[in-house]
């Protein structure tokens, strides 16, 4: 069983402490108390990170595809088999409920090993572009790979992430996040063990001491970032400044759920409590935060969705029954707190929520009620904002053209839920989405496979899918006179 220590960052097959010398605490966010800390990694560990990933990278990248896979399955295993202590740290680092959490574990385990079966994948083509060459083209990796985490999920988008990158011949350096990095330590141990020094490379800190010098490196081409939209545009303008960069973004959402007169009350207010991901406080970026109903079941799906809010458990974040934990941070908890004001100061009508619960076990901690808004209207901030926290807004629609367009109408477009047995309606309302998941009749699930990420300001890419994998290639093509 692995314990957490003092963190360690991961460079060159060695675990180590920062070249500053200097630490973040992390902290239970259920408790504020300190659980741990570890290394604020600073511009030096960057480039020594950097510096073992490029060394590693020719002889990972000219292993057999049987061998890379081989390392990928063996990471997934011991993965499983140290999910009871990566677990146990990560609820306790994030406060997302461990019901909810267990999936993160299995979800980082499947994503590696299903990359590794699908490294047969990257295929080149022969193209029939002349008559005298034989034109081919081969898929080459790009190098170094650099991978930047949120904090929602942190082990998940780490471990997840590195399969494609590593499976396309790669070497990676994944940046945790400054709140909750210490499941990192954890994966940085595993990482050492199964693969070859400087392989993966973990650098903690924070996004100006850790993320950025990364980013500015010469020698990092290829930028995959999960976060805020304001850090993505950061990073893009950051990589713009030292040379030409491809990157990837999985940026926030605020996303509808669209709900028709036909659909069944009850089962929509299932939905929509589920689509919220109270089990991670709401910060999840594909929460369906905007639930837009038709004004004949209006009144009925309000009242259902909040009787259900109202009933959530709230509670240790290790306890299996507990439905919903605190806020990541304390930055979190203020600025789910700041939303909360703006929609009341604005005039809607909180139906639950919106305060500190009471008692004992909520005297330290970062934690908000679930809450529910209703009379929302398109020009209010909890309507166009993303909040990133457990706060529902639900708005009311009568004409089919104006709630598709208003669906449509924030600097989002990530997922989007449609609720009808219509399948004409509803076709016609998934292919008006600007968004890049759509859900009919179904909320919150992805399925390995089916490309994820956003239109508009929610990002550029797909991840989980194919297209992924080939994202973490180059093209060469090669012409052969006959
Ligand atoms: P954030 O943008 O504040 O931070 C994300 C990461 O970027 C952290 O590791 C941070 O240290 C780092 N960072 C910050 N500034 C940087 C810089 N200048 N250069 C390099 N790295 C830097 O996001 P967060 O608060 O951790 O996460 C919440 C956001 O993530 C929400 O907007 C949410 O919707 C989004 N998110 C998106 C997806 C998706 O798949 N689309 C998934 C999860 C979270």
């Amino acid at each position: 069983m692995l314990e957490v220590v003092d963190g360690r960052m991961l460079i060159g097959g060695d675990l180590v402490q920062s070249e500053s010398g200097d630490w973040i605490d992390s902290v239970n966010p259920a408790t504020e108390e300190k659980i741990g800390r570890f290394p604020r990694g600073n511009a030096l560990d960057c480039n020594n990170a950097i510096a073992a990933a490029e060394a590693a990278q020719p002889a990972w990248g000219r292993l057999d595809i049987k061998e890379r896979a081989g390392y990928l399955k063996r990471l997934a295993g011991r993965i499983r088999e140290e999910g009871d202590a990566l677990l146990k740290t990560e609820v306790t680092d994030t406060g997302n409920t461990i019901s909810k959490m267990s999936f993160d574990i299995e979800a980082a385990a499947e994503q590696l090993e299903w990359y590794s079966g699908l490294a047969s994948e990257l295929k080149g083509e022969t193209v029939p572009a002349s008559a005298r060459n034989l034109h081919l083209t081969v898929r080459e990796p790009f190098g170094v790979v650099a991978r930047i985490v949120p904090f929602n999920h942190p082990l998940m988008f780490a471990a997840r992430g590195i399969g494609g990158p590593l499976a396309a011949g790669n070497t990676v350096v994944i940046k945790p996040p400054e709140t909750s990095s210490l499941s990192a330590h954890l994966l940085g141990q595993l990482c050492r063990e199964v693969l070859p020094p400087g392989t993966v490379n973990i650098v903690t800190g924070d996004g100006p001491s850790a993320g950025e010098p990364i980013i500015r490196h010469p020698n990092v081409k290829r930028i995959a970032f999960t976060g805020s939209v304001p850090t993505g545009m950061a990073i893009q303008r950051s990589a713009a400044e030292v040379g030409i960069k491809v990157i990837s973004l999985e940026l926030g959402g605020k996303n509808p759920f669209i709900v028709y007169p036909d659909a069944d009350p009850g089962a929509v207010a299932n939905a929509a409590v589920g689509g919220m991901n109270f089990g991670w406080s709401g910060q999840s970026c594909g929460s369906t935060s905007r639930l837009m109903v038709h004004d004949s079941i209006y009144d009925e799906v309000v009242d259902l969705v909040t009787e259900r809010v109202a009933a959530i458990e709230l509670g240790d974040p290790l306890d299996p029954a507990t439905e919903m934990g605190p806020m990541n941070s304390l930055r979190q908890m203020d600025r789910v707190n700041a939303m909360i004001a703006s929609g009341i100061a604005d005039g809607a009508k909180l139906t639950t929520g919106g305060e500190k619960p009471e008692g004992r076990a909520f005297a330290r901690g970062y934690w908000v009620k679930p809450t529910v808004f209703a009379n929302v209207h398109p020009q209010m901030r909890i309507a166009r904002e993303e909040i990133f926290g457990p706060v529902l807004s639900v708005m009311s629609w009568s004409d089919e053209e104006a709630v598709l367009d208003r669906a449509n109408s924030t600097e989002y477009g990530l997922t989007a839920a449609i609720w009808t047995n219509d399948i004409k309606r509803a076709l016609n309302a998934a292919r008006r989405m600007r968004a890049g998941m759509v859900w009919v009749n179904g909320v919150g699930n992805h399925f390995k496979g089916t490309p994820y990420g956003g239109y508009k300001n929610s990002g550029v890419g797909r991840e989980s899918c194919l297209e992924e994998l080939l994202s973490y290639t180059e093209i060469k093509s090669i012409q052969i006179l006959l």
